[in-house]
């Protein structure tokens, strides 16, 4: 008898008929002799109205976290006790649980909290007792407030991998409107291809830059607990990608996929003193914010100034906070100005191939140029290029790079469900 897990997203429990589609796919697979456990979202885009419903009635929700999460977790509270509702229609044994009651410990991070242990007691019991468990996805409690506190966007996913890690699961599924994880978001490019499998280092930088359908946090903890996790699709039945958390990948290709980042800003600190810790002191001013800064650039100060500057990109969401932060900081910094580009288009290249394989640079700028995309930041790592690109053009660019790379497949795929809001 095998353990899964089954993480179904927004857009698999988007409505009535969805989650009765849900809930047969989840007793075919109890009815198989498996143990199941159950991770479900808030139903297609809940928790986006219920973040306008948020700003509806309050200038800046997120001076209020705490209420903000109090409000976001109520859109897995339907979706888990409507679930369990059906299976229990269709003759099969199964029960609901908040994150709380599954165990779901966190730091008390509102909003984007981390989870710190699991103790999945009860669900366990359930599951010992031939019942299919059914756990809210996104929330968790932080026993030192006594609070409840939410995952980040796309939290669910991180829910399910530590279920699966504090159950020893076999195997982790996520269940989403795409058949897998494709060279590109299918959306974007419809000529993406689905990979049978991925290994956990390229999934984790795709994740980070901007390829949805993980959320990184979730990758993280699969990749450090080493849970086997499969994306596959709620609406097929395409055995999806295998993503790899140990061993290589079967995939040879040098690039396994190309990904957008349209939630980037980038804040460029004109005119500071060329002298030691100024950028200690810029960084340290924005870190209290606790916004993550992804690329920085700094050019060499010219010689009869002795000024340089220093850009760095952002999330849009943390943009206005680090600017205040740094207007207020500007005396003792020192700095001249700030250059402000509030919305950013990121383009990623991602492959474990890249590691030994020469050229991939030359493809991406040679692309890049004759497509005339100018490009205002490059950042690498091992196994990723990313460029920072105006916002406008960089859809465009990543339709010719995912082409440059010989990466479009022979049909179209096929996006199922959800408005990918
Ligand atoms: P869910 O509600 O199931 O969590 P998400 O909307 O969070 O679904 O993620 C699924 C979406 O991720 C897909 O509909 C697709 O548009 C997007 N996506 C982005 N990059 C990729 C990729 N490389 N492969 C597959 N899907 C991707
Ligand atoms: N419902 C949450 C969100 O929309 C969590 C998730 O879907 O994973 O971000
Ligand atoms: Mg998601």
């Amino acid at each position: 008898m095998a353990l899964i897990v089954q993480k179904f997203g927004g857009s698999s429990v988007g409505d009535a008929e969805k989650i009765k589609l849900v809930a047969k796919r989840v007793i075919e697979t109890h009815r198989a002799g498996n143990q199941v456990v159950v991770v479900v979202s808030a139903m297609g885009d809940t928790t986006d109205e219920l973040l306008d419903l948020a700003n509806g009635v309050s200038k800046n929700p997120y001076a209020t976290p705490r209420e903000l999460d109090m409000l976001l977790t109520a859109g897995e509270r339907i979706s888990v006790a409507l679930l369990s509702m059906a299976i229990n229609d269709m003759g099969e044994k199964s029960r609901s649980f908040s994150g709380l009651q599954a165990g779901i410990i966190t730091d008390s991070t509102y909003g984007n909290a981390r989870i710190s242990e699991v103790t999945p007691d009860r669900v366990q019991s359930a599951i010992t007792a031939g019942e299919i468990a059914i756990v809210a996805g996104f929330q968790g409690f932080d026993p030192s407030s006594g609070d409840i506190t939410t995952l980040g966007r796309g939290g669910s996913d991180t829910t399910a991998v530590a279920l699966a890690a504090g159950l020893h699961a076999d195997v982790c599924e996520i269940y989403s409107d795409v058949d897998g994880v494709y060279t590109a978001d299918p959306r974007l490019i419809p000529t993406a291809r689905k990979l049978q499998a991925i290994d956990i280092d390229s999934m984790l930088e795709l994740a980070a830059a901007g390829a949805k359908i993980l959320f990184i946090r979730a990758v993280e903890f699969a990749r450090r607990h080493k849970v086997n996790l499969r994306v596959r699709s709620t609406f097929s039945d395409d055995p999806g990608t295998i993503v790899y958390s140990t061993g290589e990948s079967m995939e040879e290709s040098i690039v396994a996929g190309v990904a957008v980042d349209k939630g980037q800003s980038k804040i460029t600190v004109v005119g500071v003193p060329d002298v030691p810790g100024k950028a200690a002191e810029i960084f340290t001013v924005v870190a209290k914010g606790d916004v993550n800064i992804d690329m920085i650039v700094q050019n060499i100060a010219a010689s009869s100034t002795h000024l340089s500057d220093i850009s760095f990109t952002l999330p849009s969401d943390d943009f206005k906070k680090a600017v205040a932060a740094l207007e207020m900081d500007k005396p003792s910094i020192g700095f001249e100005s700030l250059q402000l580009d509030e919305k950013i288009g990121k383009l990623s290249v991602v492959g474990s191939g890249m590691k030994t394989h020469s050229g991939v640079s030359a493809t991406l700028f040679g692309a890049l140029a004759k497509a005339g995309v100018n490009i205002e930041m490059i950042s690498t790592s091992e196994i990723r290029i990313s460029v920072v690109t105006n916002i406008d053009q960089v859809d465009d660019a990543a339709k010719v790079v995912h082409s440059a790379f010989g990466l479009n497949g022979e049909a179209e795929a096929v996006v199922y469900a959800g408005t990918g809001r």
